[in-house]
């Protein structure tokens, strides 16, 4: 993280306060930057100084800090907490912030913060615990703005004022009926414009869309998209009002499914973060190294079976690890395609062999442009026609192969329920590197007597 002079000058002034305990000189300056700001500073800090901030600190003031830190930094921070801050923490926060970060905690822990907690505040998280991960149930809130559809909207209006302060979002209330179904939605703006007689069932929109509690978390993400709104409801199967989803949870979810889809094809389970160890990162990365290596054996001895031909034409060798080169690069592009639009949802059926005859096209004109080139260069300098043209023929097979690859394994994967993104880079590039020397040195074979 970079900082500035200003930034860096007003860290040291917050680090002198909270050394000479001025408390007051601490709480003015620190409580006036922005929440996320805090949570920087309050990061940057050795554990003795954070203990000293939480002792100058409200719960609520440190609920603000903790719902700013990523979740797979925060576990020390409630950990060094006195028990019972910890849990008023907690009590402060969001719900579902709070939940995400229990649920990354160990189970005694979590029962001992329930324990200490007020009754309400335990009851709300409580029930959201048990939600599976990554769905719609685990993410949502249940701080929400719910109103009657026999209300009018001057009455709406002052429950409004009265619920605003906790509610996670205002700008959407939800009309209930008398058994808390869901039936139907108003907009702030809604409220707002109309007169203050008319009853809610008269201006709530009826049309609403919502998830149920079981919805895989990805698919809330793309209704919110696609649907723009700023929240959506999340029922039971019977229609009732469980929660909503609001769209910064929304970019949390997407930032999540991005970086372990990204992971994945990079060949990591699980993302490397800049503060791991060395060795924690080694383990991450070994599995699918030593699984590749085991694959590039099988090139190696794939090129061993060609031992003739390289005797009979050394030169041959030279322009192996640029036709493996090339076919590992054309895959690789056209495997960031294919995953993309898998991941967004963007293809149906129409569309997946839409993308495979396109691939194939691609890879036909890539192909022919990149062996022509391959072609006259090696005309030039070595002055060899026909080794000019086996190369050249062979990186245009190559490549339309590889591309092809690239874009098919993914949605053969998908197809087979297996997460397309599995479908690595390292995985495509060896695949293509076994094909590109198939190709090669099967061309090279049959035209040998034009070699020599
Ligand atoms: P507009 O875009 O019409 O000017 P707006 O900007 O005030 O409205 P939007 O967020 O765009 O608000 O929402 C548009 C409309 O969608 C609102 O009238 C709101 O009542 C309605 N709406 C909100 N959530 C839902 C939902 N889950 N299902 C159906 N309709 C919804
Ligand atoms: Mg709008």
């Amino acid at each position: 993280m970079e900082k500035n002079e200003t930034v860096q000058l007003q860290w040291d002034e917050l680090r002198q306060f909270l050394s000479s305990e001025q408390i007051d000189a601490f709480r003015e300056k620190f409580l006036e930057i922005h929440p996320y700001d805090q949570a920087l500073f309050f990061m940057d800090q050795p554990e003795a100084i954070r203990l000293e901030i939480y002792n100058f600190l409200s719960p609520e003031e440190t609920a603000d800090i903790m719902e700013n830190i990523e979740l797979e930094d925060i576990e020390p921070y409630f950990t060094e907490m006195d028990p019972r801050y910890a849990a008023m923490v907690f009590a402060e926060m969001s719900t579902d912030d709070a939940v995400d970060i229990l649920n990354e905690l160990d189970k005694d822990k979590v029962v001992s913060f329930l324990t200490i907690m007020d009754d309400e505040a335990a009851e709300e998280i409580k029930e959201l615990l048990h939600y599976e991960e990554k769905t719609a149930g685990s993410i949502m809130t249940t701080e929400y703005m719910a109103i009657y559809q026999t209300q009018t909207v001057k009455e709406t209006m002052a429950v409004l004022k009265e619920e605003a302060p906790e509610a996670e979002t205002i700008y959407y209330m939800y009309v209930l009926d008398e058994d808390k179904h869901l039936v139907g939605v108003l907009s702030l703006r809604d409220l707002i414009i109309a007169d203050n007689d008319v009853l809610i069932k008269e201006i709530m929109s009826e049309k609403i869309v919502s998830v149920s509690v079981a919805e895989d978390q990805e698919d809330v993400a793309r209704m919110i998209r696609d649907y723009d709104f700023l929240a959506l409801p999340v029922v039971d199967f019977q229609h009732h009002l469980l929660g909503i989803i609001t769209v910064d949870d929304i970019l949390d979810v997407m930032d999540e499914e991005a970086s372990d889809d990204y992971s994945k094809l990079a060949g990591v389970s699980d993302m490397d973060r800049p503060n791991d160890t060395a060795l924690l990162s080694a383990k991450k990365r070994l599995p699918w190294l030593i699984i590749l290596l085991f694959l590039g054996m099988l090139t190696a001895s794939l090129i061993g079976r060609f031992e003739d031909a390289l005797s009979v034409a050394p030169v041959l060798a030279i322009f192996i690890p640029l036709i493996a080169g090339m076919a590992g690069n054309t895959g690789t592009q056209a495997l960031a395609v294919a995953v993309r639009g898998l991941a967004t949802g963007e293809y149906g059926k129409q569309g997946k062999l839409k993308l495979i005859v396109r691939e194939a096209l691609t890879g036909l004109i890539t192909g022919t442009v990149c062996g022509i080139v391959i072609t006259g260069i090696i005309y030039l300098w070595k002055g060899e026609f026909f080794l000019g043209v086996l190369v050249g023929l062979s990186i245009m097979a190559t490549l339309i192969v590889a591309t092809l690859a690239g874009s098919l394994v993914p949605i053969v994967m998908d197809k087979f329920h297996i997460d397309p993104a599995v479908a690595s880079g390292p995985f495509i590039t060896t695949i293509n590197d076994i094909i590109s020397i198939l190709i090669y040195f099967g061309m090279a074979t049959a035209f040998m007597s034009f070699l020599i």
